[in-house]
């Protein structure tokens, strides 16, 4: 190697595919904010792979995926065996490319990181997008069918990644979702600058050439009962998601003009892409889905994680004149990702660190003017480690808005239709798989098995589509045997 290529990561710097320019994302453009890189980039940013034995980047990755390797295909430009590659580990690369908080994960764990990492997400986005654009397609000729049959309950992350392995295991996937549109939170929560929503269609397509049936518009429990599906199938996967919206209890949360973040994030899409996933509205979000005219108000979202990062973007987008993101712990403990926060910020959002909310005001006629927040410090660790924020006795203030966006977060319940089926839940809602004897991702019920954020709790797509693809394997170990 010459000595060029040693050194090719000084040489050429790190860099992420251009963006939208700002003027046009702060008056009102959805398009996808970062565009695809092409082929020199990303031959140059693959060839900054160091190559350094110890692929942290993989372990760090949940789905492992073999990045060392299909970064050196992609500077040979083989650009399709790259992509089989991928799909090895990843049923969804194209869309964690895009939406992984690389900076926490591979990227992260990155030996050049200290230089500028890889564009890992960059180019896992341009391989898959390349192939497919190209009409690669994956190749399942070489399976077997077994005959058997599996029922996915939830087309999102999860379930996809849960019917893909099971496709390429010779097994039926039929996949029912209570919308008339596949990918979860994908298709209706993840606004459409961080993932348009023709991915995700183009998707659809790859799974039904691989055999993968989806059953749309029917919802489990209400059209279908699990039981039928015990009946007709050899097992089930449960990838429902974690909907249980965390309000905070705030005093004045029943304002006018305080609005749930999802409920929030769906309208705005279904405006933005005319698409209407939203059937069937959960219950008690009905009268929610009215999202106020965002123009010239100013704008309170309480929360520092993905879902909060999205309702400010969101924000400005809509015309808002000033958003305002508070948050009670600092900028290190956020949860949201570092590259959406840097987005937020040159998009013109405020953040306050250290601000945590006591109630939001209102006047007369019941409308908000304001979150009453205190000041903290970090103190001591909870019990999962994470320093608890302290409020500061007087250091109270009011935070003037217009509108107010709860961004505090989800969490899953285990619906009754499943509990009567003898499946158990913990105390904080999420379906109990695994231990005492069980296969990986198994419940309660040996016939049920289940992943992604119905079992972790709301976390990422990586996860919860590497839980949906471990879960196929232990169904398919199951019916081996
Ligand atoms: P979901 O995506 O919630 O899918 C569950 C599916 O099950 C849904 O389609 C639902 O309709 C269906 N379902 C549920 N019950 C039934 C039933 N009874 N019958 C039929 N169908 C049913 N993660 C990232 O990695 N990066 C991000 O940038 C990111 N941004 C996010 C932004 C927002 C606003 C939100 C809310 C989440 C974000 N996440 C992000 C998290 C990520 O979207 C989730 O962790 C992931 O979608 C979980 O996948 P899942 O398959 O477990 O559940
Ligand atoms: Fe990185 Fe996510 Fe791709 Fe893994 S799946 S390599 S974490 S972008």
């Amino acid at each position: 190697m010459s000595k060029k290529q040693v050194f090719q990561f000084l040489e050429l710097p790190r860099q992420m595919p251009q963006r939208i320019p700002l003027e046009l994302r702060t008056s009102g453009d959805w398009g996808e904010l970062y565009g695809k890189l092409d082929k020199a980039d990303a031959q140059y940013q693959s060839g900054r792979c160091l190559d350094c034995g110890n692929p942290y980047c993989s372990w760090k990755c949940p789905v492992h995926n073999a990045i060392p390797q299909w970064l050196q295909l992609v500077q040979e430009n083989r650009i399709e065996e790259a992509a089989a590659l991928c799909h090895t580990t990843n049923p969804l690369p194209e869309v964690c490319g895009r939406v992984c908080p690389q900076d926490r994960l591979c990227e992260g764990s990155c030996t050049l990181e200290e230089f500028g990492a890889v564009t890992i997400g960059a180019v896992e986005k341009y391989i898959v997008d390349t192939a497919l654009e190209n009409g690669w397609r994956p190749d399942l000729s070489h399976v077997q069918p077994t005959g058997k049959r599996v029922a996915v309950i939830g087309a999102g992350p999860a379930g996809i990644g849960c019917a893909d392995r099971l496709a390429r295991a010779g097994i039926h996937p039929v996949v029912f979702d209570r919308y008339e549109q596949i990918g979860g939170l994908l298709q209706f929560g993840i606004p459409s600058f961080k993932l348009e929503k023709s991915i995700i269609a183009r998707r659809r397509e790859v799974l039904e050439g691989m055999g993968v049936e989806f059953r749309l518009g029917v919802e489990i429990g209400r059209d279908v009962t699990l039981a039928e599906l015990l009946e007709e199938y050899d097992a089930v996967f449960l990838g429902t998601g974690a909907y249980r919206y965390t309000d905070g209890g705030l005093p004045g949360q029943d304002l006018a003009n305080v609005l749930p973040a999802l409920p929030f994030l769906v309208q705005n899409g279904r405006i933005v892409s005319g698409n209407d996933p939203w059937g069937r509205p959960i219950a008690g979000w009905e009268d929610k889905l009215a999202v106020p005219d965002l123009h010239g108000k100013r704008v309170v979202v309480l929360g520092g994680g993905d879902t909060g990062m999205d309702c400010v973007r969101s924000a400005i987008r809509l015309g808002a004149a000033k958003v305002i993101c508070a948050y009670r712990r600092d900028e290190a403990n956020m949860p949201g990702s570092a590259r959406e926060v840097a987005n937020a910020r040159e998009e013109g959002v405020r953040f306050l660190f250290n601000r945590q909310p006591q109630a939001i005001e209102g006047d007369a006629d019941g409308n908000v003017v304001g979150v009453q927040v205190v000041e903290t410090q970090l103190g001591e660790p909870d019990e999962r480690g994470r320093q608890q924020a302290v409020p500061i006795v007087g250091s109270e203030s009011l935070l003037e808005a217009d509108v107010v966006i709860i961004a505090f977060g989800f969490s899953p319940t285990v619906p009754e239709w499943l509990a009567t089926q003898g499946v158990e839940g913990s105390p904080n809602g999420r379906i109990v798989v695994g231990g005492d004897g069980r296969l990986p991702f198994q419940t309660t019920h040996a016939k049920l098995f289940a992943g992604g954020d119905a079992v972790r709790g709301a976390d990422l797509v990586v996860t919860a589509v590497a839980e949906g693809r471990d879960a196929a394997d232990s169904i398919a170990l199951m019916l081996q045997n």
